[in-house]
């Protein structure tokens, strides 16, 4: 199977879970699966801004993200973060590889340009094509590739990418079979328990009525869009929860598996009354 696994950026603060999922990548990747794995990192960006002492601008709740503030996020992105996580899953011996949307121009993007905001949001993008080829070239020398949520633009800069957008826009473009993402809750959460599935119609209402906020509307988005684009299987999952990525991904009924029924959510094109998988009947 073609995999885009996400990691959250709040994961790659916390060194044990690190090397528990990059365990967990690397027994899938041994399993023959092509995985490409997509970072964030919000906070730590956030906190190096801060260091530096570069003030930020927002718009409508976005970063305007000037020259200097791009800068860090490169530093940040695909440097720091993105050599940690490469540097984890080599050591748990899939060999891993780091690159950014500069390398080989593997991911292009497009300046993001939002009705509510006037002007320039600067630096900010969104996922335009990915580069089959190149990552393509990885796979077949066993080469995992490790990607920040940095897109090229048609004028040679880095364009920072929301994380979450561009895991689903790179698993569209790569024709993946699911998409995984790993952030720090149990799934999509309403009254404080997991719902292990939704479909696409159900997200508006949950956002609507307030049950889903901040970060999480945008994973679902994001979700939505990837199942639109043709990937068969979108699911959220904690990425502190023990076996949780291997369990999302279908490795359920391996000696590596959590136990029966999947944790986390998953995101369903439509809930059907005739094949509803048996984890949705415990929601
Ligand atoms: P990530 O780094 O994985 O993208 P985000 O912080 O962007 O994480 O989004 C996940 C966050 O969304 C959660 O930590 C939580 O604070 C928030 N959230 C809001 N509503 C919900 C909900 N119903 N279920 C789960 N998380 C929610
Ligand atoms: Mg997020």
């Amino acid at each position: 199977m073609k995999m885009v696994i996400k990691f959250a950026g709040a994961l790659l603060e916390d060194l044990g879970a690190v090397k528990s999922l990059a365990g967990q990548v690397a027994w899938l990747a041994k399993q023959g699966h092509e995985i490409l794995v997509v970072h964030g990192g919000g906070r730590v960006f956030t906190a190096t801004l801060k260091r530096l002492g570069i003030e930020s601008k927002f718009v409508a709740g976005l970063r305007v993200t000037d020259r200097q503030t791009r800068d860090v996020a490169v530093m940040v992105f695909a440097g720091l973060l993105n050599k940690r996580l490469a540097a984890a899953i080599t050591a748990a011996g899939q060999p891993a590889v780091g690159i950014s949307a500069a390398d080989a121009a593997c991911f292009h993007a497009e300046p993001l340009v939002r009705g509510d905001v006037q002007g320039s949001l600067g630096y900010v993008g969104y996922l335009t094509g990915a580069n089959r080829e190149v990552l393509a070239s990885f796979w077949r020398e066993g080469l995992l590739p490790v990607a920040p949520c940095l897109g090229l633009g048609p004028d040679g800069e880095l364009y920072n990418i929301n994380a979450d957008h561009m895991a689903a826009a790179a698993a569209e473009y790569l024709e993946a079979d699911q998409l995984i993402y790993l952030t720090d809750v149990e799934g999509v959460l309403r009254d404080g328990k997991t719902l292990s599935c939704i479909s696409c119609e159900e997200v508006g209402r949950l956002v609507e009525s307030g049950v889903v906020a901040g970060g999480m509307v945008l994973k679902l988005e994001a979700a939505k869009r990837a199942l639109g684009g043709g990937v068969n299987g979108v699911h959220i999952v904690g990425g502190t929860v023990p076996d949780g990525l291997l369990a999302a991904a279908g490795a359920a009924g391996s000696n590596r598996s959590a136990g029966p029924t999947a944790p986390g959510t998953r995101v369903l094109r439509e809930m059907t009354s005739v094949g509803i998988p048996a984890a949705c009947s415990a929601a």
